[in-house]
């Protein structure tokens, strides 16, 4: 095998959805497992439709989910001329001819056609009338051939026979000069060197009609792999009817990048029965032989069962930098002087067994990352009562000088208290875990006291013994 090129070629047009990166994935991953390299090229010859807010948007997600690329990113408004001479060459080897038929002509003989159940293609109007730099606006397009068959073999459907009888004369440039998608597409892989096309299915009828133009132009044609779609669970093409479908929403959701792209490798592909994989991993295993042919169904449900895997397992450190930004959008101030004992990252472990998202985590650790603690209010009206008021302020003096400051010297000093008061553990931990967090769910009240430390616990039962005490 040549030394494999592969590319990821989005169109600005909008925000980088998951079946946008998923093309990536497979991209980067068959780069990676081939010791290749992995270019991103923006084409963006669209002009109308393309922005760069959706550049930014696309680079930002790549860079999110790591696929760091070896070259690019390209765009294709850079190399206009480059497209248009080429042009220009299969125009003087005729093999592309001038159109003057006018947008709204070809409409309506489109319409007359469809209405006499006719083909749709173009009609060849202008092919035979050898038109040399027509004064009126006129479109290139190309003389595809009419006879004969196309044939792909598409390394996952396998072969695919197109009769040349269907190919229409593409547009090669527009009556203004701007090249189409597939003049610059098919320049772009040949100079660019791509030896595989891997991208969606939904470009599998653009490919017969891409290898004539790659033939005229005298470039070898890359190998095409053309992705299975990603259905909704109503088995429609996904979209934003299915949930959130870029990659970025995704990501303020509080998905871990590694998460999702552990999600999506499955979506299409396996090996074996392996939900798991990490990034070297999938390196190791990735091939296109095992990507199925057949549709495959996003399930939001298992992507967010492994990204709660990736929460439960991943190293502190890690996720702890991941965390930060949700928990400094809610306040957090890493420099301030409130800090859990052991940083941000030793949150984690107390957090990270319930936790779905990122987005849980920040909420139930905000307790530990600010002072004042918010408090739940109507909480507080029922459990914070005279006798709990007065149970609390007894653990507090008490708990004052345990040393250290841990479960081995709080325990029985809390048993013998609940003893003495005549009450369950049950019943006292509502009213301390209130008191301490301001909530009434939170971790073991144990670690909860841990990750405060001795000044915070006290300080915090102090403050709730403040309130206004109910009387029950
Ligand atoms: N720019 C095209 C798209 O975003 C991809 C073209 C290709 O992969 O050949 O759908």
């Amino acid at each position: 095998m040549r030394d494999v090129r592969v590319r990821f070629a989005p169109s600005p047009t909008g925000a980088l959805h998951l079946g946008g990166l998923r093309t990536a994935l497979f991209n980067w991953l068959f780069a990676r497992r081939h010791g290749g390299t992995f270019i991103v090229r923006i084409e963006d010859t669209d002009r109308a439709r393309s922005t760069d807010e959706a550049l930014d948007a696309i680079v930002e997600g790549l860079r999110w989910a790591g696929l760091e690329w070896d070259e690019g990113p390209y765009r294709q408004t850079e190399r206009l001329e480059l497209y248009r001479r080429k042009a220009g060459e299969l125009l003087d080897q005729g093999r592309a001819y001038w159109c003057v038929c006018a947008p709204d002509e070809l409409e309506a003989r489109r319409k007359a056609a469809l209405a006499k159940g006719e083909s749709v293609k173009y009609d060849g109007r202008c092919r035979t009338r050898g038109l040399t730099a027509p004064a009126e606006p006129a479109a290139l397009r190309f003389r595809a051939p009419h006879t004969g068959r196309t044939v792909v073999e598409d390394l996952i459907k396998g072969t695919i026979e197109f009769d040349n009888a269907v190919l229409d004369d593409l547009i090669l440039l527009r009556s203004n000069g701007d090249p189409t998608y597939h003049l610059s597409v098919v320049i772009d892989d040949a100079l660019m060197g791509i030896t595989h096309v891997i991208r969606g299915d939904d470009h599998v009828n653009n490919t017969p009609r891409q290898l004539p133009l790659f033939d005229a132009l005298g470039y070898p044609a890359p190998r095409f792999a053309h992705l299975p779609m990603i259905l909704g669970a109503d088995k429609t093409r996904l979209s934003k009817r299915h949930g959130a479908a870029s990659v970025l929403a995704y990501r303020d959701m509080g998905y871990m990048p590694d998460a999702l792209v552990n999600y999506l490798v499955r979506l299409g592909w396996s090996h074996g029965d392996q939900e798991m994989f990490s990034i070297p991993d999938m390196i190791e295993k990735f091939s296109l032989d095992r990507v199925q042919a057949a549709a495959a169904v996003f399930d939001p449900d298992k992507l967010q069962w492994l990204n709660a895997e990736y929460l439960k397992r991943g190293d502190p450190a890690h996720l702890a930098a991941r965390l930060r930004p949700f928990v400094e959008q809610r306040g957090y101030d890493r420099h301030g002087p409130v800090q859990p004992q052991g940083g941000l990252e030793a949150v984690i472990p107390h957090l990270r067994a319930r936790a779905k998202t990122l987005v849980e985590m920040a909420d139930w650790a905000m307790p530990y990352l600010t002072e004042p603690v918010a408090m739940d209010d109507a909480a507080a009206a029922t459990l914070l009562t005279p006798a709990m008021a007065s149970s609390l302020k007894k653990f507090a003096d008490r708990v004052k000088t345990a040393d250290p400051f841990s479960q081995e010297t709080i325990a029985p000093v809390l048993r013998a208290l609940l003893e003495e008061d005549g009450l369950t553990m049950g019943a006292f931990a509502q009213p301390l875990r209130l008191a301490l967090t301001g909530k009434t769910f939170s971790p073991g009240i144990y670690d909860v006291m841990a990750l405060l430390g001795r000044e915070r616990t006290l300080g915090r039962i102090a403050h709730a013994l403040r309130r206004p005490v109910t009387p029950g």
